[in-house]
Formats: structure tokens, sequence, C-alpha cells
């Protein structure tokens, strides 16, 4: 079988397409036949060093597929529809070996590419928007990169809550994108006073939680955006490390209090992953949340895939097939 593998971090030009063979599942464990695959900004952060994996290693977090073989003691049947996130390295792949209890059934009415192209990324808007930070009706809050990936799920998400959102992206196709999956306001990145704009939207009161996940390009903005005793939840580095921070600056700006979440702590018992992909499963077969698949490529053009995503000329979700 085909799988994507890295032997050193670098740019895009690292990720290889290698034949590889792949073991009979050992006990607890399932081998998943991927049909669609999750392209997911982290995946960039494994590529490029910022996240370090051991050498040489597959790459990629997320896949829908089926299941093709099972080990001892698995609840699964061949042939079962599957996804998975948070799993183990290597979705980058035409298949791959994960644990069985990792792994969430996909419902009937959903298809394998909305499955791939939601659920890392529905299950990061559902422990940001109601385990980190419990966002209810009324709340007004900052979501930069909008139009991206997670910030189309996270728009539909909150608004569908009741909350206002304010969104910032960097194009005007973006913007209107943004728009029409539940941000109130909108602003382009390149637009001065932010805070200011913030300021007059929020009548002086600023914001009780700003979810950033652009990291060191917008980091100071988003503190300066938030209300007395808001919270700064940082989930993200698109744009680089947030810079060294002294604590002195949440007490200059009135007790602000700041997080710095990951999936993986949130999703880590069998029981939070199934019921994080319940809560992302239903609203899709609700039709709360619209799955926006804007980008797919063949997984041999992976390099591709993460040289647009990284010089932003991505929107909504991108998969890789296999
Ligand atoms: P996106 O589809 O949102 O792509 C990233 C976006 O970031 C770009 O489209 C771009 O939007 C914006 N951006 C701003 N500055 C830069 C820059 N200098 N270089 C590149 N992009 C930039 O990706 P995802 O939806 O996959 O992920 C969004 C963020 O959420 C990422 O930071 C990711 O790491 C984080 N994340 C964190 C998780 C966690 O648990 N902590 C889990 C999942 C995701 P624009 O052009 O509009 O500025």
């Amino acid at each position: 079988m085909k799988k994507v593998e890295i032997q050193s971090v670098g740019g895009p030009e690292v990720l290889r397409l290698v034949d590889a063979e792949l073991e009979a599942p050992g006990p607890g464990m399932v081998r998943v036949a991927n049909r669609a695959i999750g392209l997911n900004y982290i995946d960039t952060y494994h590529r490029s060093g910022l996240y370090p994996l051991p050498l040489p290693t597959g790459i990629g977090l997320e896949g829908a597929g089926v299941v093709e073989a099972i080990g001892d003691g698995v609840d699964l049947a061949v042939g079962d529809r599957v996804a998975y996130c948070a799993a183990g390295f290597g979705a980058y792949s035409e298949a791959i070996n994960l644990p069985a209890e990792r792994l969430v059934a996909i419902p009937e009415g959903i298809d394998f590419d909305t499955a791939a192209a939601v659920l890392l990324k529905g299950a990061t808007v559902e422990y940001l928007i109601q385990r980190t930070y419990a966002l209810t009706a009324g709340e007004q809050t900052l979501f930069p990169a909008a139009a991206g990936g997670v910030g189309l799920i996270f728009g539909q998400w909150a608004a569908a809550l009741g909350a206002e959102l304010i969104g910032t992206v960097s194009s005007e196709a973006k913007r209107e994108l943004a728009l029409a999956n539940g941000y109130t306001h909108c602003f382009l990145s390149d637009e001065p006073d932010l805070v200011a704009k913030v300021r007059e939207i929020t009548g002086g009161k600023m914001l009780p939680v700003v979810y950033d996940g652009v990291g060191a390009a917008t980091f100071t903005d988003s503190l300066d955006c938030l209300a007395p005793r808001g919270l700064m939840v940082s989930f993200g580095n698109a744009s680089g490390s947030p810079p060294p921070f002294d604590l002195q600056q949440l007490a200059a700006r009135g007790s602000l209090y700041i997080t710095r979440p990951s999936l993986m702590a949130y999703v880590a018992s069998k029981e939070e992953m199934r019921a994080s992909a319940a809560a992302v499963f239903d609203r899709v077969l609700d039709g709360r949340i619209k799955v926006t698949i804007a980008q797919r490529y063949p997984l041999a053009e992976v390099q591709r895939a993460h040289a647009e995503l990284e010089a932003r000329r991505t929107v909504g979700s991108s998969l890789l097939l296999p």
C-alpha cells in the first residue's frame, strides 16, 4: 500500500509517497482502509518540526473509511464504516492500523468525505465552545481565521447557540464566506484598529472570551479585545507561536485568564471521543452544521495540499483522497 512518510522535517517537499507493508492488526487493533483523509493545520507543524515527532514517521491524524481487518478482542466487524482523529499518526495512507477504541462509527446519512472533513475540526469546536469556555446565547466573541476549516464550523455552531461572532480573514472572498457561516461581523486582517472596532461593537464592554488559532500575528490584539477577567483561548499557531509572555500582561489588562488547550486532552478517553463525535455528527445530520469541502487532492499531491494551506489559499476543509 501507499503512505506518506517524512524522513526529515522541513517544507512540503519532505512529504514523500512511499510503498509500505501493513502487518495484520494485533489485539485490540483494527485496519482501516481510508476512503478520505482530513488535512489539518497541525499536520504542517508535525512536518515542519514545530511539534517534533520521532523520525521517520507517517503523518496525518484524521480519516474515514472501512474496517478491513480486526485483531483479537475487537467488537467491530469487517465492512463497518468508521472515522477517527487523534488516534495515532499516519492517516495520510491507503490504510492504517489503529486502536479499536479510538474509532467512532459513522452514522448513516454521513458520507466518508464529510466525516473526514468534519470530525477533528468539529471535535475541536465542540470542546472550545462547550468545555473550554461554555459560550451562551447573547455573548460576543472573536475568532481570527474565520473562513478556515475550524473557523467555518465554529461560526455555525456558535451562531446556532445565539452568540454574536466577530471574525477576521485575509480576503474579501473569505469575508463573504464567514458572513454566510454564522459571523455577524468580519474584518480583513490587514485593516487597522480591530480593538477599536470590537470596542464599538460591544459598546465598550469588550469580550468575555477570544478563541485564537492564528497565534503570533493576532495574539496581542486578541488580548486587547478581552473584557476584565476575560478568557484568552490560544489554541493554534498558524502564523507562528505567540511570543514569550509576561504574566503581568494579564494583570495590566484587568485580571485576564489564559489557556492553551489541545484536542487530545479533551478526547483522551473513549467516552469523551465518542461524545464529542456524536455532538459533531448530530449537528451535521440535523443541518445545524454544513461542511464546506473546498479542496480535494489526490494523496500523491500532498505537497501541493500543504503548500496551499500554508499560503492561506484554502477555505473550509481540505481532503486528501487515497
Ligand atoms: P485553517 O483552515 O484555519 O487554516 C489556517 C488559516 O490561518 C489560514 O487559512 C489563514 O486564514 C490563517 N492565517 C493567519 N495567518 C497565517 C499565516 N501567517 N500563515 C498561514 N495561515 C495564516 O486551518 P485549520 O482549520 O486546520 O486549523 C485552524 C487553527 O486551529 C490552526 O492554528 C490549528 O493548529 C488550530 N487547531 C488547534 C487544535 C487544538 O486542539 N489546539 C485542534 C485543531 C486545530 P486567513 O487567510 O483568513 O488569515
